[in-house]
This record gives C-alpha cells, sequence and structure tokens, in this order.
C-alpha cells in the first residue's frame, strides 16, 4: 500500500515565499501579505522559473516499486536530495512487499505465476542466508518490483516539470498514480499548494496544447508537422 507523506519541513506559503523573494528584488513591499501572494501569483503566470525553485518540498515516498523510484531518480533538476530504505541493512529474509500491477491483480492465474516468482526469490534469498553469505550480496535478487521508501527533498520547480512528463497518459502507470498521490498529499498540506497542484501539475500536452509523443494517446492532437 503505498503512501506519500509530506513533511512539516515543506514551504507551507510557496506562492507568498515567492513573492517575498522576488520583492526583495524589486524594491518591494514584502512585509505586506497580498502584496507577496500577488507578486508570487505574477512570478508564476510570467514563467519566471528560477523563483519556483524556493518552495522546498520533503516527503516521504512508501510502498512504491524500487522500479518507479528508478525512473523517480531521473529528475534531478534542483539538485534533489534523496535517501532510500537500504537493501544492505534491512532484513529481507521473513519476505517482502512487492507491489502489483493491476492488469495482474484482475487475473487469477497471472496473479499465481507472478506470486509464485516472488516467492521463488525469497525461498533463493533464505538458502543463500542459511549458507552463511552476505546479505548485501544476497539482495542481488530483489526485483525491482519490490516495494521501497525513500525520502525526498526537491522544489516546486522540479516537480511541475516531473508532471510534464509524468502525468502523461503514455508515463508508466505507477508513475501516474505516484503524481495523482503527491497533487493529493500536497493539497492536504496547505491552500497555496493545492491552487499550485491544480493550476501546475500538469501533463506536456496541457501545457504546449498538443501531444509531443511519438504514440499519441489521443487527449489532444499531434502537432501538424510544418
Ligand atoms: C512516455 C515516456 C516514456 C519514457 N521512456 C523512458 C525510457 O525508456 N527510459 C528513460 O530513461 N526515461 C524515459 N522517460 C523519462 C524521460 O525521458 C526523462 O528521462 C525523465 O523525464 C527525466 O528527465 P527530464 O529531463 O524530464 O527531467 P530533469 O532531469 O529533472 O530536467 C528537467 C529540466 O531541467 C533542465 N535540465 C536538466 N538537466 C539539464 C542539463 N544538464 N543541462 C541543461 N538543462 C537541464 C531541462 O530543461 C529539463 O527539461 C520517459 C518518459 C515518458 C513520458
Amino acid at each position: 500500500m503505498s503512501s506519500i507523506i509530506i513533511q512539516e519541513e515543506t514551504t507551507k506559503d510557496p506562492i507568498s515565499l515567492i513573492g517575498r523573494e522576488a520583492g526583495v528584488c524589486w524594491g518591494g513591499n514584502i512585509t505586506d501579505a497580498e502584496k507577496n501572494y500577488k507578486r508570487g501569483i505574477d512570478c508564476l503566470t510570467s514563467g519566471h522559473g528560477r523563483t519556483w525553485e524556493y518552495p522546498q518540498v520533503f516527503m516521504i515516498l512508501d510502498g512504491y516499486s524500487a522500479r518507479v523510484i528508478r525512473e523517480f531518480y531521473t529528475h534531478i533538476a534542483g539538485g534533489p536530495t534523496r535517501l532510500q530504505a537500504s537493501t544492505r541493512y534491512i532484513n529481507y529474509q521473513k519476505g517482502f512487499p512487492y507491489v502489483t500491477a493491476p492488469i495482474i491483480k484482475g487475473n487469477a492465474e497471472a496473479e499465481k505465476i507472478y506470486d509464485d516468482a516472488m516467492n521463488n526469490i525469497l525461498v533463493a534469498m533464505q538458502k543463500l542466508e542459511s549458507l552463511g553469505l552476505p546479505r548485501e550480496d544476497i539482495g542481488m535478487l530483489l526485483p525491482l518490483g519490490m516495494e521501497t521508501k525513500v525520502v525526498v527533498r526537491t522544489n516546486l520547480r522540479n516537480l511541475i516539470d516531473m508532471s510534464h512528463q509524468r502525468m502523461c497518459t503514455r508515463a508508466y502507470w505507477e508513475y501516474r498514480k505516484l503524481m495523482k498521490d503527491m497533487i493529493e498529499a500536497l493539497s492536504n498540506y496547505s491552500d497555496e499548494w493545492k491552487y499550485l497542484a491544480e493550476k501546475y501539475f500538469l501533463p506536456k500536452c496541457e501545457v504546449a496544447g498538443f501531444c509531443t509523443e511519438a504514440k499519441c494517446c489521443g487527449r489532444k492532437p499531434r502537432k501538424v508537422e510544418e
């Protein structure tokens, strides 16, 4: 069961923070909350991307597959910081939780094959441990479908950019779910995050106005080649 926890170190008022920081450079009155908010909105609508790097997000992603987290790690803009559950020190010998795709869950025969394969890995790991082999080497058998936990620090700009790629219908289903969970968690964290998530966390076709993918899902038409 996957979940996202937004940690309290996360900026509570991202739009106002953007407005305060930009106001310093514009000689603005940064003691006026209303003006700060309005200035923040201006920076967003004007596409002043650097200012979007002020709001910080600290979050725990728990119960997603190591596979989707491997994809998450490709988003390097803004120098995000990540730590992940250790496959060297955590004892997986009693079993490891893993993600099952809905399409496999909905097919009893397929689910049995999948669960048996996971169990075979577990049995092999237990046998290797009984031979006295080190856990860090046995851990090489752990599958990409195993659940993991990461603690992340990133910023608004990185997440907006990530949403453009990963909310695309062509993106991996678990990543699309992760983005949906993230939007829900941030929206519950504060009203300013709710506004940002609704307005700026969008698939790239919604931003471009047309599909940029080679294989189009039909949500938006492909750009007519000149
Ligand atoms: C349908 C689909 C299929 C995909 N398939 C694959 C796949 O098979 N394999 C795979 O590995 N990935 C795949 N991806 C992921 C994708 O190609 C990117 O690797 C991923 O989105 C992260 O890279 P990024 O550039 O989007 O993000 P970031 O690295 O976070 O970069 C964000 C933005 O920051 C800027 N930036 C970042 N780094 C630099 C730099 N060095 N110099 C200048 N500007 C920079 C750029 O403007 C960039 O757009 C797929 C995505 C989709 C939607």
